[in-house]
């Protein structure tokens, strides 16, 4: 403790969640990620944008191993989960995701569905994953629905769940991806208002996007993704200003918003 920057270097590097390093991925000869570096903090929100088909999803799913990179680091809380002996399924308790599509167990109840993982990954016992489950649902509007079946439910109901699954789990970062991409208009507030409370919160957020109002909004940083490389990233000032730091990105922006 002698050196007085010692303390500082030790927290900054505490600080840091996720740890990306020159990650690539090809699918056979399709090369979707070029080389991507990204430190995420804990309590950051980063919202990332681009055109469909620059690997966004492809980046998210690296980050818990739901794709393999073909080359790169990628580590999560200092472990390297590109290690083969690493075990994922321990990291993945920790990595909450909320996908576009829901992926609700189709055969198990709005609460069984919050509760399951809880249960079989972490031991929770029944009753202390159902009062967690249910204050959950309750944060998400849903209390009333914890016995129905996800086939009863709206979608934006279902990404409710979702969320609330995700977060029964405590996982130390969540990632989102497209989350309101498949709801009808009048689901998607609901959805972001309980991702801007989170946001709130401190929570330590990734989230795939659409919704400029929305990363605008809640971003501690934006990056813009093309071509299977960051394009630019900064302050949603910086990135939606009326000159962004890249031509590609004033040239997405302007088709979308
Ligand atoms: P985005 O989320 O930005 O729309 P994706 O990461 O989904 O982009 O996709 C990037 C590219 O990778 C696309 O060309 C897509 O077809 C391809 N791709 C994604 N997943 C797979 C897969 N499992 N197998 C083969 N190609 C894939
Ligand atoms: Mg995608």
């Amino acid at each position: 403790m002698s050196d007085k920057t010692a303390p500082t270097d030790v927290q900054s590097a505490d600080d840091v969640i996720i740890s990306v390093r020159d990650l690539h991925k090809s699918f056979g000869k399709n090369e979707v990620l070029k080389g991507i570096d990204l430190d995420v903090k804990r309590g950051e929100v980063i919202t990332i944008i681009g055109p469909s088909g620059g690997g966004k999803s492809t980046l998210l799913r690296c980050l818990n191993r739901l794709e393999e990179p073909t080359s790169g680091t990628v580590s999560f809380e200092g472990i390297d989960l590109t290690d083969p002996s690493v075990d994922i399924d321990a990291v993945r308790c920790r990595i909450g995701m909320v996908f576009q599509n829901f992926n609700l167990f189709p055969h198990m109840s709005v609460l069984e569905n919050v509760t399951f993982a809880p249960m079989h990954n972490l031991g929770v016992s029944k009753e202390d994953a159902e009062a967690t489950a249910r204050k959950l649902l309750d944060i998400v509007g849903l209390a009333e629905k914890a016995d129905a079946m996800p086939r009863s439910l709206s979608g934006g109901q279902k990404q409710r769940v979702a969320i609330a699954r995700a977060l029964a789990m405590k996982p130390d970062v969540l990632l989102f991806d497209e989350a309101t991409s498949a709801l009808d208009p009048e689901m998607v507030k609901d959805v972001l208002d309980i991702m801007r409370r989170l946001a709130a919160e401190g929570d330590t957020m990734i989230v795939v996007t659409h919704e400029m109002g929305f990363a605008r909004e809640v971003s501690d940083r934006v990056i813009f993704t093309e071509g299977g490389l960051i394009e630019a990233q900064g302050s949603p000032e910086e990135l939606f200003s009326e000159n962004p730091p890249s031509e590609r990105l004033k040239e997405f922006l302007g088709k979308v918003l």
